[in-house]
C-alpha cells in the first residue's frame, strides 16, 4: 500500500480509549471553577466595584473609568490564584471564528518583575487588527479596531490565560464583529416584546432571549486526517468514492458510543463544566463518526459564547485522543452533514416564556400574539433568513435530502396548524360571530407540551411545544449571524403588531378584539409560510414556488437581499446595524465565499495532479505492462484474454485524460474569475464556473478511486477515515 497511507491508518489502529481530563468528586464540585462568576466576584472586590459590574451585566450600564482599575485588580487575583499568567481579549470577528491575543501579567520595572493588570488593559485593548475582515469599514492606514469588555459574559481562564469577552469595533464606532449587531438586536427585540407583553402583564420591564445550540460534529483519527490535504486545508473532503457501507443501515444514529469516543467526550465534557457550560446530552448521529452535544439553555449572549468556547475545548481536548473535530456543514459527500440548530425562546424578566401556551385565555392570547408576529416576521424576511445561514459550507448541505431545504417555512405541528387555520376561517364570519368565535379558541388552546408536540425533521424552522427551533444553521459558524437577523424581523413584527393594536384601540376596540384582529391578519398574511408536509419532496419545492417563496439557489446570490431596501431598513429602524455596516457584512461575505472556495478550488488541483493522477499512470503502466506480456505468451488470443483489462485501461485513461484537462480549465476559470474586480460579481462567478469545474474532477477522481489497485492509492478513503 503506499506508504503514507499504511503509516497513517497503522498509526490509526495503535490510538486507544484514555480518559486525560479527570476531577475528583461529582460535577457540582468543580462545575463553573474556571469562571469569575457574579458570586465570586464579592470576594475580590469592593462592594462599590461590585455593584458597578452587576450594573453593567443586569441593565447594560457603563462602567465607571474609576472603578475599573480596582476590577481589574480583583480579576488579576483571582486569575493569580488559579495559576494564570496571562489575559486576552476574546472576541468574535466576522470570520466565524474567535480572536485572540495574549498579554503577559508581568512587567519588570527597576529591575524588579512584577504581575500588572491594569482597569484600561480590561476595559480596551488595541489588537493591531487590520487584518481581519472589515468589509471597507477601516483602511490599513487607520487601522485601529478596539476590542472592550462586555461585562454581560463573565471572564473565565483557558490555558492559563484569563479570557475577557470583548466586542469588536472600529475606530470610528462601527461593528466589525458579530457579538455588537447581537447585543443591539437583543435590545431591540427586548424593548419590542415588552411593550406587547405589557398588553397583557403592564409589570413586564424587559424581555429576553434564550438559547439552546444543538451543536453536531465529525470526529477523524488525527493521524488520518493528516494524512488527507483537504482535510488539513479546507475541513472537508474534495475527492472520495463513498464508501459501500455507510449511514444506509441506520445503525448509527443513538447507537453505542465507541469507547474511543466516549472517553474524549467525557474529557471534553469535563473542561466545559469547569467553564461553566451545562452540557446535558451527547449521541451518536445519524452518519458515522458523526456525533451531538447540547447544552442547557441559557441567555443568548451566554449562549453563544459558550458555544464559541465549547467548539474551542473539543479541538483542545481532542489532541489529547489523538482525534480531530470536524465543524464543516458537509465534510463528507454522500453522508448526512452537520448543523447547529439553534432553540430559540422569548422570556420576561418575571420568567414568562412567551411561547409557551397556557391555562388561561390571558396567556394564550398572549401566546397567539407572539405566535402570529414569529410567523410574520419569518414570512416577510423568509429570504434574508436563510441568506443569514447560507455559507459556502452550508451550501454543500442545505437541500440535500438529510438537511433542511432551501427554502423556509414554518412548522407548527397538527395542534397549533387546526387552531391558526380556524381563526384565518374567522375572516369571512360576521363581527358578532368573529368575536365570539375568537373567544371560544383561545379559551380552548391546551397546554402543548414540548415532549409531545410532533416533530418534523424536514423543516428548517419548527415549533417544538415552548420554542421555535432554527434547524438551518450550519455547524461550524458563530450562530450570533443568525441570530441577530432572527432577533431583529422578530422585533420588527412585534413593533408592527403594537402598532395595529394601539390604533384598534385608539378607535375605541377593546383589547382582546383588538388583539384577536391584528393577530388573524397576521396569520392570514403569513398563510403561506406555514407548511407541515415533507420539507425534502420536490411537491413541496414546486409548491414552494408556487407561493412566492424564494429558495437560495445560489449563495452569493442570496447575499444581494442585503442590498434590498427592506433589510436595509430593517436594521438601521431598529439601530442593529447602520448602512454601511449592512454593506461591509455584504462585502465580507462575499470575500470570504471567494477565499475559501478559492482553497479548496486549489487543493482539488494540487491533490488530482500530484496524488492521484501519479497513481493512477502507475497503475495505467502496470496494466499495460501486463496486456504486453500477455500478448508475448500468447500471441494475438490476448485479445480476448485481456478484453476486460483493455476495457479498465481505457476507462483509466479516458478519466486520466479528462481530469487532467478539468484541472486545466479549473485553473484558468479561477485566473479568469480572480481578475473580476466587483467581489461580489467575482464570487458569482465562483459559485458556478469555478465549483462546476471542481465537481467535473472531482467526478473523474472518484471514478479513478474504484478503478485503480487499492494498494496504491495514496489518501485514506472513506471507509478508512469514517469508521472509528
Ligand atoms: P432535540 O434533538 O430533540 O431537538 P435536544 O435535547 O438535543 O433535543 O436539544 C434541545 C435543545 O433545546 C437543548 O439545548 C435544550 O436546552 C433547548 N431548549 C429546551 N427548552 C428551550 C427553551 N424554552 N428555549 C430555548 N431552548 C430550549
Ligand atoms: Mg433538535
Amino acid at each position: 500500500m503506499a506508504a503514507f497511507r499504511q503509516r497513517a491508518l497503522n498509526e490509526a489502529a495503535s490510538h486507544h480509549a484514555e480518559r486525560f481530563c479527570v476531577e475528583d468528586g461529582p460535577v457540582s464540585k468543580y462545575f463553573g471553577k474556571n469562571v469569575l462568576d457574579l458570586f465570586k466576584m464579592r470576594s475580590y472586590m469592593s462592594r462599590q466595584a461590585y455593584e458597578a459590574v452587576l450594573a453593567a451585566v443586569k441593565y447594560g450600564a457603563k462602567l465607571d473609568r474609576s472603578v475599573s482599575n480596582e476590577i481589574a485588580s480583583g480579576m488579576k487575583a483571582w486569575a493569580m490564584e488559579m495559576g494564570a499568567t496571562h489575559y486576552t481579549h476574546l472576541f468574535h470577528p466576522l470570520t466565524d471564528a474567535t480572536a485572540e491575543k495574549h498579554e503577559a501579567f508581568i512587567v519588570v520595572k527597576d529591575g524588579q518583575a512584577f504581575e500588572r493588570f491594569s482597569g484600561s488593559a480590561l476595559v480596551q485593548q488595541e489588537p493591531d487588527a487590520s487584518s481581519f475582515p472589515n468589509g471597507g469599514l477601516r483602511n490599513t492606514f487607520e487601522a485601529r479596531g478596539y476590542s472592550a469588555w462586555d461585562p454581560s459574559s463573565p471572564v473565565f481562564i483557558l490555558d492559563g490565560t484569563l479570557c475577557i469577552p470583548s466586542v469588536f469595533v472600529s475606530y470610528t464606532g462601527e461593528a466589525l464583529d458579530t457579538k455588537v449587531p447581537n447585543l443591539k438586536s437583543l435590545q431591540a427585540l427586548s424593548d419590542a416584546a415588552s411593550s406587547v407583553a405589557k398588553l397583557f402583564d403592564p409589570s413586564v420591564k424587559s424581555v429576553h432571549v434564550n438559547l439552546g445550540l444543538e451543536q453536531e460534529y465529525f470526529l477523524v483519527d488525527e493521524s488520518l486526517y493528516n494524512a488527507r490535504p483537504d482535510l488539513v486545508l479546507c475541513d472537508r473532503t474534495v475527492i472520495g468514492h463513498t464508501s459501500a457501507k455507510d449511514q444506509q443501515l441506520e445503525d448509527h444514529y443513538f447507537g453505542a458510543i465507541p469507547s474511543k469516543v466516549s472517553a474524549f467526550m467525557k474529557d471534553f465534557e469535563t473542561e466545559a463544566y469547569k467553564l461553566g457550560i451545562l452540557l446535558q446530552t451527547r449521541h451518536n448521529e445519524v452518519a458515522p463518526n458523526q456525533f451531538e452535544c447540547a447544552p442547557v439553555y441559557c441567555e443568548a449572549t451566554k449562549a453563544i459564547d459558550q458555544n464559541m468556547m465549547l467548539m474551542i475545548i473539543m479541538q483542545k481536548v481532542a489532541e489529547k485522543h489523538h482525534l480531530k473535530v470536524i465543524f464543516h456543514e458537509k465534510p463528507f459527500d454522500g453522508v448526512n452533514g452537520s448543523g447547529k440548530h439553534c432553540n430559540w425562546s422569548i422570556v420576561t424578566d418575571g420568567g414568562v416564556n412567551l411561547l409557551s401556551p397556557g391555562k388561561t385565555p390571558t396567556k394564550n392570547l398572549q401566546f397567539l400574539s407572539f405566535y402570529a408576529a414569529v410567523l410574520k416576521a419569518v414570512h416577510d424576511h423568509h429570504y434574508l433568513l436563510m441568506a443569514s445561514i447560507a455559507t459556502l459550507s452550508n451550501s454543500y448541505r442545505l437541500g440535500g435530502n438529510e438537511a433542511p431545504p432551501a427554502v423556509m417555512s414554518v412548522f407548527s405541528g397538527t395542534t397549533l396548524y387546526n387552531i391558526f387555520q380556524s381563526i384565518e376561517n374567522m375572516q369571512d364570519l360576521h363581527e358578532d360571530v368573529v368575536n365570539q368565535e375568537a373567544i371560544r379558541i383561545v379559551n380552548a388552546i391546551p397546554d402543548i407540551f414540548p415532549d409531545n408536540t410532533d416533530r418534523n425533521r424536514t423543516s428548517p424552522f419548527a415549533f417544538t411545544g415552548n420554542r421555535f427551533e432554527f434547524r438551518a444553521v450550519g455547524s461550524s459558524v458563530n450562530v450570533a449571524s443568525a441570530v441577530y437577523v432572527l432577533n431583529s424581523v422578530v422585533a420588527e413584527s412585534l413593533n408592527n403588531f403594537k402598532a395595529e393594536v394601539d390604533a384598534l384601540i385608539a378607535k375605541g376596540e377593546e383589547l382582546s378584539n383588538a388583539v384577536m384582529t391584528v393577530v388573524r391578519k397576521f396569520i392570514h398574511e403569513s398563510r403561506n409560510i406555514m407548511f407541515e408536509g415533507n420539507g425534502y419532496s420536490k411537491e413541496w419545492e414546486e409548491e414552494a414556488k408556487r407561493r412566492g417563496l424564494r429558495a437560495i439557489t445560489n449563495v452569493p446570490e442570496s447575499y444581494e437581499v442585503y442590498h434590498e431596501k427592506k433589510t436595509v431598513d430593517l436594521f438601521s429602524k431598529l439601530g442593529v446595524l447602520a448602512p454601511n455596516e449592512v454593506e461591509a457584512r455584504f462585502e465580507v461575505l462575499n470575500e470570504t465565499y471567494v477565499k475559501k472556495l478559492q482553497i479548496e478550488a486549489r487543493v482539488i488541483g494540487d491533490i488530482c495532479l500530484n496524488h492521484v493522477l501519479p497513481a493512477a499512470i502507475r497503475y495505467q503502466n502496470i496494466l499495460i505492462e501486463n496486456v504486453k506480456g500477455v500478448k508475448d505468451v500468447f500471441g494475438e488470443e490476448f485479445r480476448e484474454l485481456c478484453a476486460s483489462e483493455v476495457s479498465t485501461l481505457k476507462k483509466i485513461s479516458m478519466f486520466i485524460n479528462r481530469m487532467s484537462s478539468d484541472v486545466e480549465a479549473l485553473v484558468e476559470a479561477r485566473k479568469h474569475a480572480n481578475r473580476i474586480e466587483d467581489i461580489a460579481e467575482r464570487a458569482k462567478v465562483y459559485s458556478h464556473e469555478v465549483k462546476d469545474l471542481m465537481d467535473k474532477v472531482r467526478d473523474s477522481a472518484d471514478h479513478l478511486e474504484m478503478l485503480v489497485d487499492d494498494e496504491m492509492w495514496p489518501l485514506p478513503k472513506y471507509r478508512e477515515l469514517l469508521f472509528i
